[in-house]
């Protein structure tokens, strides 16, 4: 057994609904939306909600969750009742237990355009699977599984256990880096559980399946995964969808009132997939980026000054500069301290605020 004591990971204070995160603007909560579908009506009720209770304003995550962000927190740091009940009622919190270990993402348009298999009804079986589990409540909140239709778009997100589709029948099980067993299409969510079972036995106190002794191959993971080339999300009209980008993944109160009550998709690279009869016009208005050479598909931006207490820097008010400037092909990701978070898994210029830019 490797002693892990020398090198104590800090504790898991991944935020939930249910266990805010205390930012320098009030609490944070992350409401989690497995393979980024959300409930119909979902995102305006969401909507709803923060502009009542907070900021106003909806947060995408690079795993294709919502962040509500500047709650107002009573003076033992809740969140209002209200808020948690009506983000509930808006259909995202399915079990109080597992709110945090729900971490699915899948790919946007399976069944839509493009890729091997429709996956779309592996994504509602898993989250179903991991709920009904109860030793999964224990899995770390930074947990990440995977769904992929077979053409590379989120197994290369670093996640934890993937199954990707090699053809309509089966899927390649990933464990961390490794592949591991291929396994029929209807038995991939048992191998996905399995594998996440095993991991919550032998992790001790660490959150990632590649950070075990032999990364990975406790669960049955044998060769590194071959490397993928990064993935590119397409924007503007497709075959059977409208693909935006979300500048600055903030969607505010007006673009959330041009967005259609049902098929909405949150995409892992801040952005959503929806039906293909939606105005792109007004869409375009209210600021979404339905366009391949929008400026913003270039540039993105931690939270920064002064909604985050480590921020040297406003990095979205340096992100709306860089976008207004001519730029490089290279995207730039502005960050206000060396955590840099949010940075993407592509090729990227990292810019580190050093003082207010
Ligand atoms: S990179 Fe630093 S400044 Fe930016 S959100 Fe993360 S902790 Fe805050």
């Amino acid at each position: 057994m490797t002693d892990r004591s020398a090198d104590p990971l800090p504790p898991d204070r991944c935020p939930g609904l249910l266990r805010p995160h205390l930012a320098a603007d009030g609490a944070l909560v992350r409401v989690r939306a497995p393979g980024g579908r959300l409930p119909d009506h979902g995102l305006r009720r969401l909507s709803a909600a923060a502009a009542r209770f907070a900021d106003g304003d909806l947060h995408l995550t690079s795993r294709g969750n919502i962040q509500i962000r500047g709650v107002f927190v009573d003076e033992c740091g809740g969140v209002p009742e209200r808020l948690v009940t009506a983000v509930a009622d808006a259909g995202f919190l399915p079990s109080a237990s597992h709110e945090r270990v729900r971490n699915v993402v899948a790919s946007p348009l399976s069944g839509i355009t493009g890729g091997l298999a429709d996956v779309r009804p592996l994504v509602a079986e898993l989250d179903a699977a991991v709920c009904s589990e109860p030793g999964l409540a224990d899995l770390p909140g930074r947990f990440l599984f995977a769904i992929d239709d077979g053409r590379g778009d989120v197994t290369g997100l670093r996640c934890d256990l993937s199954a990707t589709a090699l053809d309509a029948e089966r899927m390649r099980i990933g464990i961390g880096g490794l592949s591991g067993p291929v396994v029929p299409i209807t038995g991939a969510v048992r191998a996905l559980v399995d594998a996440a079972v095993r991991f919550v036995e032998v992790r001790e106190t660490l959150w990632h399946v590649r950070q075990l002794p032999g990364e990975g191959r406790e669960l049955g993971g044998v060769a590194p995964l071959p490397r993928l080339a990064p993935y590119r999300m397409p924007y503007g009209v497709l075959d059977g969808a409208v693909s935006v980008l979300v500048p600055l993944g903030i969607i505010t109160p007006a673009m959330a009132s041009v967005l259609p009550d049902r098929g909405v998709i949150v995409t892992p690279w801040r952005g959503l997939v929806l039906p293909p009869d939606v105005d792109v016009d007004a869409l375009a208005d209210a600021g979404f980026e339905p366009a391949e050479n929008s400026p913003w598909s270039r540039v993105s931006a931690c939270t920064g000054a002064p909604r985050c207490s480590l921020a040297r820097s406003d990095t979205r008010e340096a992100a709306r500069r860089t976008v207004a400037e001519p730029s490089s092909s290279r995207h730039v990701h502005i960050v206000g301290c060396e955590r840099a978070c949010g940075a993407p898994p592509f090729p990227h210029t990292l810019v580190v605020a050093r003082s207010p830019m």
